[in-house]
């Protein structure tokens, strides 16, 4: 089959293989976009709900989990969330900021952008540069092979089909959500080419429990309460779920980035609140009369208070409750420990931790140190970012910085 000849190759019509095209497109690059899915984009459709949280515009590189923490750092600076929400706003895409959960208390703004309509709407947004372009986006299109020409170049063959350009653009994501198109194809080319990979494991993702703690859970499965919780030193405040397997909620996908195998998490579910044993101890006095079930009701829900009090306590008036079993009290509302027995895995991890080393990668142009006319873009690399819009940041700014540098260099 005669080879289809372009400027540039973008592997993957993700988040990032989009944008990056979408520039390339527009500054009169002859590219072509493969992807094995039969739509593109399928991620950005489901974020956020359906709504797509596109970008935070607190977004900088503490937000962001890597072993090479500094190598997002020009990108995100160079490729900001305003220059996004600038692009968002010229597309006439109505959009609006997440307020903190009701009743958490936590006033402080989130920055989770979030479209009002549709995701479908940053799809079109994303897909408009090539069209108006006429690029080549071929979908269905499995890689089979990736070679580099004798005369430099790249050769791909995608389903019996060979394309052919100067430069090569691997945009294809991480392992996360196989049945929407996920492989592990990205890292295979960068091995292919020499890169190291970054152990992956999934990220972003609910936790599951065993035993009778996993009973429990069941048992409140949909009650959600605002909490603080850590896994060593790294703690967030945000909503915990209980679910049918263990937990989630923006709070534990958060920690899952940072928790290993048979860490244990500590959870506060008062948080804000001084501590039970002092605070409890003085109310002894003046309100000795109150039910421990009534004070822990006023901030959670009567079964997840019922079930941290155990019965036999919850009856009970505060003057009844020994000062020993305040400090047991303090343990469970405060320090609640919660061994999770693991994660969901990629089946439902919204990111891949890990990836391609990003220290034999450029973090100007993202072209590979190894081979010239190679780029990686997107969460192949080892780049993961917190929850609330960050890894769509990640997309569009390392698309962005690969996108400028190939087209400074002109068609091939
Ligand atoms: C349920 C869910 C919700 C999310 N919500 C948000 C959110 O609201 N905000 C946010 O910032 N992030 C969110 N994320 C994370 C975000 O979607 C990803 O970080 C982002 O899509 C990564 O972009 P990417 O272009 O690098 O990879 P992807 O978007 O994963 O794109 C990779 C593309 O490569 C293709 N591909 C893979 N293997 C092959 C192969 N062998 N042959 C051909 N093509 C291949 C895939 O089909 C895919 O289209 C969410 C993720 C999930 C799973």
């Amino acid at each position: 089959m005669t080879p289809r000849r372009f400027d540039t190759l973008v592997l993957g019509a993700g988040a990032a293989g989009l944008f990056c095209a979408g520039r390339l497109a527009q500054a009169g690059q002859q590219v072509a976009v493969i992807d094995q899915a039969r739509k593109p984009a399928e991620k950005v459709r489901i974020s956020g709900g359906g709504r797509c949280n596109f970008t935070n515009r607190f977004s900088t590189h503490a937000n962001f989990l890597s072993a090479n923490p500094k190598f997002c750092i020009s990108a995100l600076k160079r490729f900001t969330p305003a220059d996004f929400i600038a692009l968002v706003e010229a597309a006439g895409i109505a959009y609006h900021e997440k307020s903190p959960a009701l009743g958490s208390g936590d006033e402080r703004a989130l920055g989770q952008l979030f479209c009002d309509g549709s995701a479908l709407e940053i799809i079109a947004m994303l897909l408009e540069p090539l069209r108006q372009a006429g690029s080549e986006i071929a979908l269905s299109s499995p890689i089979e092979d990736v070679a580099a020409l004798p005369e430099g170049g790249f050769a791909v063959t995608a389903s019996g089909q060979v394309y052919q350009a100067a430069r090569l653009v691997v945009a294809t994501g991480g392992k996360s959500i196989p049945k929407m198109g996920a492989s592990s194809i990205g890292y295979q080319i960068g091995a292919q080419f020499g890169h190291s990979l970054i152990e992956p494991r999934p990220g972003l993702v609910p936790f599951t429990l065993q035993g009778a703690l996993l009973d429990d859970c069941k048992a409140l499965a949909g009650v959600a309460v605002n909490v603080e919780a850590k896994v060593g030193k790294t703690r967030f405040e945000e909503g915990l779920l209980f679910t049918h397997r263990g937990v989630s909620g923006p709070v534990v996908l958060q920690l899952s980035s940072y928790w290993r195998e048979g860490q244990a998490v500590s959870v506060n579910f008062l948080p804000g609140q001084p501590p039970v044993f002092e605070a409890w101890r003085a109310l002894k006095h003046s309100q000795g009369k109150r039910r421990a079930l009534d004070i822990v009701c006023e901030t959670l829900p009567k079964a997840l208070a019922l079930w941290l009090l155990g019965e036999p306590l919850a009856a009970k008036n505060l003057a009844d409750i020994p000062d020993k079993a305040l400090g047991q009290l303090e343990e469970r509302l405060q320090r609640f420990s919660l061994l999770p027995s693991g994660t969901e895995g990629y089946r439902t991890a919204e990111v891949t931790l890990g990836g391609l080393d990003t220290r034999q990668v450029s973090s100007q142009s993202f072209e590979s140190l190894l081979h010239p006319g190679l780029y990686f873009i997107g969460e192949v690399l080892d780049v993961t970012g917190h929850l609330g819009g960050h890894n769509f940041q990640w997309a569009w700014a390392s698309a962005a910085a690969a996108a400028d540098a190939i087209a400074q260099q002109g068609p091939s």
